[in-house]
């Protein structure tokens, strides 16, 4: 599989080597390293070796392989609790435009991610519409 990469993005010098990982694991389609700023220990990034900001600019060829890699990962860390991200744009928190999965320990209620989840009470009519309306 062709990797598609972009000469001035962090996370594609990291996939070509021309800035410094710490790597977990490379496969044909991906790059695995560990966060430089670790919300717990074993923090983990897994980046498909193509360069779009958002998942939904990323071919299927490329996304199959980040799942099973973070499956390996989070199973190589060998924690009970732990969490996987995916940040898409800046309002959602996305620092680097450059897709990547965050796999990350939770090893007590201090450590690893901690999330707003500020959830509302749903019409089902209206979630019946909404899903109706959908262009899948
Ligand atoms: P996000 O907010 O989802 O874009 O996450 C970006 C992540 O990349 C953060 O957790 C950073 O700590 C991490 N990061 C940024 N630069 C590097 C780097 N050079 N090496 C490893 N991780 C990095
Ligand atoms: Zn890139």
């Amino acid at each position: 599989m062709a990797s598609k990469l972009a000469a001035d993005c962090i996370f594609c010098k990291i996939v070509k080597g021309d800035i410094p990982s710490v790597k977990l694991l490379e496969t044909a389609s991906t790059f695995a390293f560990l966060d430089i700023g670790p919300l717990s220990e074993g923090h983990a990034l897994v980046v498909p070796k193509y360069h779009a900001e958002k998942m939904h600019q990323v071919p299927d060829s490329f996304l199959a392989e980040a799942m099973p890699v973070a499956k390996k990962i989070a199973a190589a860390l060998n924690v009970e609790n732990y969490n996987i991200l995916q940040n898409n744009g800046r309002l959602a928190h996305q620092e680097v435009p450059h897709v990547h999965f965050h796999v990350i320990p939770k090893p007590n209620a201090e450590e690893g991610l901690t999330i707003g989840w500020p959830a509302k009470k749903a019409n089902v009519d209206k979630l019946k519409e909404f899903a109706g309306e959908l262009k899948l």
